[in-house]
C-alpha cells in the first residue's frame, strides 16, 4: 500500500504543478493543502476502522470498501461542471460568509482530482483488492512496482519538489 504521505505529497505536487504551469488566474496555496487532504480522503475508512476497534473491538474492515472507486471522482467532477455552468453570479451571500463560484469549482475539481489520484496510486502500488469503477465493477491492475521503489518513491517527489518550488518561489526565505 502506498504510504499515506505518498498520497498527500504526490496529489500536492501535481495540482501545484498545474496551478504554476497552466493557471493564468493563480489559486492560493490553502488549495493545496486541500488537495492534500483530498489525496489521503479515500483512506478515511482506515480512521473509521479504527474506531469500530477501539470502541467496539470490532475486526470488521470497511476500509476501501465504498471509498475506492473511481465512480467518486466522477461525481465530484460532475459537480464541479455543474456549478461552473449553472452558477450565473460571481459570488454568492451564504449567512455572513461571501462565497465564490470559482472556489467552489475549484474545492469540487481538486477533490474529484484527489481521489482519481489516490486510486491510480493504489492501483499502481497496492494490488486491485476492492479497487472498483463503480461498487460491483472491479478495476484491474497491474501491481508493477516493487516495495523497494514504494520506499522511495515519496522521497522522490518530495525532493524534485522542494527544488521546483525554491527554483519559482525561493521558499527558502519562508523559513
Ligand atoms: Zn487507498
Amino acid at each position: 500500500m502506498p504510504f499515506a504521505v505518498t498520497h498527500v505529497i504526490l496529489t500536492i505536487v501535481l495540482v501545484g504543478l498545474f496551478r504554476d504551469f497552466f493557471m493564468k488566474h493563480k489559486f492560493s496555496t490553502s488549495f493545496l493543502v486541500l488537495a492534500g487532504f483530498a489525496g489521503l480522503l479515500p483512506d478515511a475508512g482506515i480512521v473509521i476502522d479504527w474506531l469500530l476497534a477501539a470502541f467496539f473491538n470490532s475486526s470488521t474492515s470497511v476500509h476501501r470498501l465504498y471509498t475506492h472507486s473511481v465512480i467518486w471522482a466522477v461525481l465530484f467532477a460532475a459537480i464541479a461542471v455543474f456549478v461552473h455552468f449553472s452558477a450565473k453570479k460571481k459570488q454568492y451571500n451564504l449567512f455572513q460568509y461571501k462565497i465564490k463560484k470559482n472556489s467552489v469549482v475549484l474545492i469540487f475539481a481538486i477533490i474529484a482530482f484527489g481521489w482519481l489520484i489516490h486510486i491510480l496510486l493504489d492501483c499502481m502500488l497496492a494490488g486491485t483488492e476492492h479497487l472498483t469503477l463503480i461498487p460491483g465493477l472491479p478495476l484491474t491492475c497491474p501491481r508493477a512496482v516493487s516495495s523497494n521503489v514504494l520506499a522511495s518513491f515519496d522521497a522522490i517527489i518530495l525532493l524534485a519538489w522542494l527544488f521546483w518550488e525554491q527554483h519559482k518561489h525561493r521558499i527558502i526565505d519562508y523559513v
